[in-house]
């Protein structure tokens, strides 16, 4: 007889999320908008919905999309 195998299946699980940007491999902490990250880094690709970002790099977006904010405010 054997074992009963259909209670433990080796489905995907759900795996940690890494940051997004090619060249870096840190744990996820946030996940952000796809179109808000790609005006942060515009070589991120297009597919998917959502980019895991690490805390280096969501630290750099905010920074990018802030430096964009006052860009607009300066010019009022
Ligand atoms: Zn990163």
């Amino acid at each position: 007889m054997s074992p009963p195998s259909a209670a433990r299946r080796s489905a995907v699980e759900s795996p940690e999320d890494h940051c997004e940007l090619p060249e870096c491999q840190e744990p996820a902490v946030r996940h952000l908008a796809r179109s808000e990250v790609r005006k942060a880094f515009p070589k991120l690709p297009e597919e998917g919905r959502r980019v895991p970002l690490c805390r280096a790099h969501y630290k750099e977006y905010k920074k990018a999309t802030k430096e964009e904010r006052t860009f607009q405010r300066l010019d009022w």
